[in-house]
């Protein structure tokens, strides 16, 4: 399935796939990807008959015999998101949105740049590939071995390898975007213009290939600069034949995918903290217990992270174990609260203390942490 899918030319699937006879003799192969098993999935299940358009997202473990270096790793985590049915321009541009909203929300959209890039359809490419061989040939001895071998198998991806010497020799090479049939023309145009309108910034980058054979016309990449040089942290394309080589209908798909690690690697660049809930210690005494445990549940059913002390100690020993729960609140449910309808509201990191009435209690907690945390 990777062979058919992925292409046995890439290196995905040349060098960097775990292939293994199990002790019953079958061939195993730890999935470096997600797109070929979800498109397998739909034609399985035939879930092309009950929708014209489907969305879909994955989220787990793939498993590439890589050199593992900063945020790249043998096991790693991939998100990924494909839509299959339409090859609408605008479902390139949402598409590409919602990766820049991921990055958006995760705090490190600064970090990060959107590449895109026509990789034609097979209308256009053939002549195209045939043109970018034979200027590749005039460079031939100038590249390195990976590209000698990638010129007759694979030659669009001579034009991203990594090697500075390898750039320096296709400046000058033909591009696909200057080849493009009108049909692929016109929809690069549009995925432009669409992803204008979504707000989306780009940069179009056409030497960049992407690593999969399944690819037609829209490609595209975020990448960044603080992850040394292997600097995509996710990218994908349109894939309208894939689905029909694998056995299935002729249906146009498109997707991505995200390296979790990479992202997470950036997050930590930047810092940004994630996952920081408001911690609320309610402390209340053997005579308020009833209003205590109200007040816990009503918290709680806020889904507001709230804790309180199992022994019931002492104001003095209560306050201990707020302060050593990493409490970011207490609020203090005793005699007097009771009977004049308040709580009193401490705030763990800076001491201060105020009264607020009861039917507020929810209200006051919200705010505190909408404005993130106190
Ligand atoms: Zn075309
Ligand atoms: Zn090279």
């Amino acid at each position: 399935m990777f062979k058919r899918g992925i292409g046995d030319t890439t290196d995905i699937v040349e060098k960097e796939m775990f292939v293994f006879d199990d002790k019953g003799g079958e061939k195993l192969a730890l999935r470096p990807e997600g797109t070929a098993s979800i498109v397998r999935a739909y034609i399985e299940n035939k879930l092309y008959s009950s929708s014209n358009l489907s969305k879909y997202y994955y989220y787990g473990p793939m498993f590439r015999r890589e050199r593992p270096q900063k945020g790249r790793f043998r096991q790693f985590t991939q998100v990924g998101v494909e839509v299959f049915g339409s090859n609408a321009p605008a479902v390139d541009a949402e598409v590409m949105k919602t990766m820049s909203e991921i990055f958006d929300k995760s705090g490190i959209s600064n970090l990060v740049k959107l590449n895109i890039n026509s990789l034609g359809c097979p209308d256009c490419r053939p002549d195209y590939r045939k043109k970018l061989i034979s200027f590749l040939n005039s460079k031939r001895k100038n590249l390195c071995e990976d590209c000698k071998n990638r010129l007759e198998k694979n030659p669009l991806r001579v034009l991203d390898c990594k090697l500075e010497s390898c750039k320096a020799e296709v400046v000058d090479a033909p591009l696909m975007i200057d080849n493009l049939c009108p049909t692929c023309f016109e929809h690069f145009e549009d995925v432009k213009g669409f992803l204008n309108h979504f707000g989306v910034n780009y940069e179009i980058n056409p030497f960049m290939v992407r690593g999969l054979d399944y690819y037609v016309r829209t490609a595209f990449e975020f990448t960044t600069d603080f992850l040394g040089a292997s600097n995509a942290v996710g990218g994908g394309g349109r894939y309208d034949g894939l689905i029909k080589t694998l056995g299935g209908p002729d249906i146009p798909g498109i997707g991505y995918a995200i390296g979790v690690d990479r992202l997470v690697a950036l997050m930590m660049e930047k810092k940004v903290e994630i996952g920081k809930r408001l911690k609320v210690f309610i402390i209340f005494f053997k005579d308020t217990m009833e209003d205590g445990f109200y007040l816990i549940d009503k918290l709680r059913s806020e889904n507001i992270t709230t804790i309180f002390d199992y022994e019931i100690g002492s104001l003095k020993s209560q306050f201990k174990k707020a302060d050593k729960s990493g409490a970011d609140i207490a609020i203090i449910v005793g005699s007097d609260e009771k009977e004049r309808g308040i709580y009193t509201i401490k705030n763990m990191r800076n001491g201060t203390q105020k009264e607020i009435k009861k039917e507020l209690i929810i209200n006051e907690i919200k705010n505190i942490t909408s404005i993130g945390g106190i």
